[in-house]
């Protein structure tokens, strides 16, 4: 007996083209059932096992999977609202805000900074969003860097380490003594605790320069953590180089690319993960994703959620964002954020709808995941399924 079975389902994109027509794998009038939060069976309704406990009808609506979020910082306190409200008035953006996320951050209890990432969190989830990321970063003391991973670590086991997020204040006479307290200290520290999965590093002028960015990518690569990079988001310079030739799993933004980097990229496992929310409200030029699809770039696309320059969950808008902006197809842009996260993360539990893998799925008030972008801005996320149960019903219930 199976625990759950999803019919009348008009049309089930299931991000795996084994299973289906075109690029999402697509079924029409299709079932989908999951069993100790694994997906049993995904395919045309004739061919589904009887012998399943309950269905529920969903009346012709869509299903895909569940987006994977693979790049947001959610512990933090405090808002730049106000910064916002200027550089939307036209003043440039400029990294140095993060310090006042920091100041905030340093100053909020701990239950503050658990209840504002696990609003976030839910809220992620009432858009789609069934695996997410979250980095560390605006503590920058090995003491509240410590807490922020445990806060992190409650609410996912994609964690990541953002101690090379800036250089704090106290260190800003002594950069290389901060580079010191972060490779002989904090990182081992992150891996030690088992708490960090990843250590990612803000690769940028005015933040950590690639001489830097490598001494702490090399210490986390001792220590066992997974490496990550934020690469090339204000200018072109040396982040994905490094992210490459140090085996990163993903190279974070991408909007300044040279041929070369994109060579790079082509050449190598590192994922780019594309974050337009950010460049949206930044007023950022947008990553050309069409051309690092064309070079045989495997692309994710995540919200970068942020008190600064991307303060959003919603990967619908991302979606929105990077086929308007990036020049990618619909369906490029769905595969970027369920499979192209999974991917960045390297979960190839998530991200797809076969056999075998975590039933975390979308339920959409649509008839095709194509309506995500069409009707933008629209709430369609009906009810979301994670781990084989109902984590959230809307319009569902
Ligand atoms: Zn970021």
């Amino acid at each position: 007996m199976t625990a759950l079975g999803l019919m009348g389902i008009g049309l089930l994109a299931t991000c795996d083209p084994q299973l289906g027509r075109g690029p999402l794998g697509l079924v029409d009038n299709a079932a989908l059932v999951v069993d100790r939060g694994l997906i049993v069976y995904a395919g045309p309704a004739a061919g589904a096992p009887r012998d399943t406990d309950g269905w529920r009808d969903l009346d012709g609506r869509c299903v895909l999977p569940g987006f994977v979020d693979s790049h947001t910082h959610l512990i933090f306190a405090g808002d730049r609202v106000d910064e916002f409200s200027l550089r939307m008035a036209g003043r440039p953006y400029r990294p140095g805000g993060i310090l006042d996320t920091v100041a905030a951050t340093r100053a909020a209890s701990r239950s503050d900074l658990a209840g504002r990432a696990r609003r976030l969190v839910d809220q992620a989830l009432r858009s789609g969003t069934t695996t997410v990321e979250i980095k560390t970063g605006y503590g920058l003391t090995p003491a509240h860097e410590a807490a922020h991973l445990e806060i992190a670590r409650a609410l996912t086991r994609e964690v990541t380490f953002l101690g090379a997020h800036l250089v704090p204040p106290e260190f800003a006479a002594d950069r290389s003594g901060y580079l010191r307290l972060l490779t002989d200290t904090m990182i081992p520290a992150a891996a030690t605790a088992g708490s960090a999965r990843w250590c990612d590093v803000f690769c940028e002028a005015g933040a950590f320069d690639v001489h830097e960015s490598r001494a702490v990518l090399d210490a986390a690569s001792r220590h066992g953590l997974g490496l990550r990079v934020h690469a090339n988001q204000l200018g072109p310079g040396g982040g994905v180089a490094l992210a490459c030739e140090m085996g990163a799993a993903s190279a974070d933004h991408c909007t300044h690319l040279t041929p070369a980097d994109v060579d790079e990229l082509a050449g190598s496992n590192t994922v780019a993960t594309l974050l337009p929310i950010s460049d949206f409200c930044t007023r950022q030029p947008y990553p050309d994703g069409r051309a690092l699809l064309a070079a045989g770039v495997t692309i994710a696309l995540a919200s970068n959620c942020n008190p600064g320059s991307s303060y959003s969950t919603s990967l619908p808008l991302a979606l929105a964002l990077a086929v308007r902006e990036c020049g990618l197809t619909i369906d490029q842009a769905i595969l970027a954020a369920t499979r192209g996260g999974a991917a960045a993360l390297q979960r190839p539990d998530v991200g797809r709808l076969s056999p075998g893998s975590r039933a975390d799925a979308i339920i959409l008030d649509a008839p095709d995941p194509a309506h995500l972008v069409y009707r933008l801005g629209a709430p369609l996320v009906s009810a979301v399924l994670k781990d084989g149960a109902w984590a959230w019903k809307g319009p569902l219930s």
